[in-house]
């Protein structure tokens, strides 16, 4: 039995695929306004894969699409619509119960504000898990140890022996790698040593100090394809 450590967006849930589908609904529905596929690209390339400041990308939506909602409600009505979209795939479901039946203990360690949480439930996630910990939540981010000490706790697990299962290099393999854990990278398509070059995009959009770079030779233990396919690798192991 082990702690198995999950990142969010675009591990256990297709952020990428959700706010793409989200955005094309969205423009459907202004397309009287003179909206079409350009103003699609256009809010793909504003949401700089999420890591832009959200009040920042609901205020320039608000803009370009005229609505008429208070600047002070805008990002809620906003990230209330784009739920709808972000839904967990039922073969990732039946993963986690199939790791959970098998003794693990599974926990979600995400970046991102309190809101993380509406994810959390509005999926049925929390009845899956045994903990969580939210950055904006606790006060540190991956890569930082600390934050993967939270989740243990937060799952009544340990670090020792323990896997982080994530698709982001500076953030999930490198924390892996600080925390201990055997490290599961879901590719999505990337090569490990390109990934492994680009610095913590939330950092830098954000105009913090970079964390550690990886360092050279070093790779996550595994490469997965898909969350099942890392349960697979975790429960084969
Ligand atoms: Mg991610």
């Amino acid at each position: 039995m082990a702690l198995v450590l999950f990142d969010l967006d675009d591990t256990l849930i297709d952020r990428s695929r959700a706010y793409r589908s989200w955005a094309e609904a969205f423009v459907d529905r202004h397309r009287a306004d003179g909206h079409d596929e350009s103003t699609v690209e256009w809010l793909i390339h504003i949401d700089e894969d999420g890591f832009r400041d959200r009040e920042a990308w609901a205020l320039r939506v608000k803009d370009r699409f005229r609505l008429d909602i208070p600047d002070e409600d805008v990002r809620a009505a906003l990230h209330a619509d784009y739920l709808e979209h972000y839904r967990i795939d039922g073969d990732t479901v039946a993963a986690l119960h199939r790791l959970r039946k098998a003794g693990h203990r599974i926990g979600v360690v995400t970046n991102g504000p309190p809101t993380q949480l509406d994810k959390l439930r509005r999926n049925g996630l929390l009845e899956v898990i045994d903990g969580y910990v939210i950055s904006d939540l606790v006060g540190h981010r991956k890569p930082a140890r600390a934050i993967f000490e939270e989740a243990a706790r937060a799952c009544g697990g340990e670090l020792a022996g323990g896997w982080m299962v994530g698709d982001s290099a500076p953030a999930d393999m490198a924390g892996a790698r600080a925390a201990g854990l055997t490290a599961v990278w879901l590719h999505r398509g990337r090569t490990w040593r390109k990934a492994a070059e680009q610095p913590d995009p939330w950092a830098v959009a954000n105009d913090l100090p970079l964390s550690e770079p990886i360092p050279d030779g070093w790779e996550p233990d595994h490469l997965a394809d898909s969350v099942p396919h890392a349960v697979e690798v975790i429960l084969g192991a």
